[in-house]
């Protein structure tokens, strides 16, 4: 079976992908709703269940002390190679980041990865081969290593070459849209690339799932929601901490009068909310504030510059696609990212007895 994630995709972009739109027809396809949140969303894939379970909803979770980050992602990189940690990202400039560290170290095709069973020990235990690209990690069962050009080229490469049982492939050169906004000249063309791609990784696979782990919007609104923070009279640290995102607020109070102050702060804003987490399937420690669809908070500790088009809002209004071709089942279905899980494990005819939040889509 084939997975393709197709980063940032948002549905507009069938117009520019005509083998992907004529697939539908004779497919399984709809909306996706994925979990809110970063990192959480793949890990719901992986897993079938929504973030209140894995636990996994931002990359970062506060450090049990301060410690400085290094400043460059290679460095920092290397480090993590060696210490046999698989997950690697850009340090954030924000110098706050110290007080945080990231919540997970492994790849998701490592053993024991999250606090629960993946696809890939489900497949280990069926005795089936699997391949996971995700860059920069190239996984063949449980033996990794690196590869280094994240343009689609490299990641097509390896998984049209790849005969294994299960194969996975993330594509993000759709992420562009960060920079240029939905309708920039060159989505129309990575679209149509990667549809081409996809043509011909379909032609090798009986089943194929084609998703994504969010869409991507162009920004109406930008707010300074930092500057605001800071003019509170609490102190970073000694008060609390937080983080500011591109969609979202996260705060980690250290006594009762700053939470009630900040608390107090957000009731009144009219460009965002607290989210009630049941709602959302989450269960962090912490209070999340989540801006209003196409608003975006910047100056963030992520973005150097001011980015056009965003994802991460309420994905109940910013939905994805999904198109899953099969010989059991077809026709318009939404779906959601813990549906996954129960899909493939139905497809490939899995031995699996476990809890998922999700049901199959066949
Ligand atoms: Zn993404």
């Amino acid at each position: 079976m084939l997975c393709v994630f197709i980063d940032a995709w948002n549905p507009e972009y069938l117009k520019y992908m005509p083998f992907i739109d004529s697939l539908r027809k004779k497919s399984r396809h709809g909306y996706l709703e994925v979990p809110l949140g970063y990192t959480g969303n793949i890990a719901s894939f992986m897993t079938g269940v929504w973030p209140d379970k894995h636990g996994i909803f931002d990359l970062f979770v506060p450090d049990s002390h301060y410690r400085k980050k290094p400043k460059s992602k290679w460095f920092w990189g290397a480090i993590r190679y060696l210490q046999g940690k698989r997950i690697f990202f850009t340090p954030p400039k924000c110098p706050h980041m110290g007080f945080f560290k990231p919540s997970l170290d492994k790849s998701w095709a490592q053993r024991g990865c999250l606090n629960h069973k993946t696809i890939f020990d489900v497949l280990e235990e069926n005795g089936k081969s699997f391949v996971l690209i995700d860059w920069p990690n190239y996984f063949k069962n449980r033996k990794g290593r690196i590869f280094f050009s994240k343009e689609w080229r490299k990641s097509y490469e390896l998984a049209i070459k790849s005969k294994e049982d299960f194969v996975f492939v993330h594509f993000l050169d759709l992420e562009l849209a960060h920079e240029i906004g939905i309708r920039g000249r060159r989505i129309k063309k990575i679209a149509s690339i990667i549809d081409k791609a996809v043509e011909k990784l379909c032609k090798k696979h009986k089943n194929a799932l084609l998703f994504s782990d969010h869409g991507m919007d162009d920004i109406q609104r930008n707010i300074d929601i930092w500057k605001e923070l800071r003019k509170l009279d609490l102190k970073y640290g000694k008060d609390f901490i937080y983080i500011v995102g591109s969609t979202t607020v996260e705060f980690w109070f250290k006594n009762k009068e700053a939470e009630r102050k900040v608390r107090e702060f957000l009731e009144w804003l009219d460009y965002g909310r607290v989210v009630e987490q049941k709602k959302f399937h989450l269960k962090t420690n912490s209070l999340i504030f989540l801006a209003d669809y196409k608003t975006c908070f910047y100056p963030n500790f992520f973005s150097d510059k001011k980015p056009k088009a965003m994802h991460g809002w309420n994905p109940k209004e910013q939905r994805t696609y999904y198109v899953l071709k099969n010989e059991k089942a077809k026709g318009k279905k939404n779906a959601k990212m813990v549906d996954f899980f129960p899909t493939i494990v139905d497809l490939m005819g899995l031995e699996f007895r476990g809890n998922v939040d999700g049901k199959s889509l066949v």
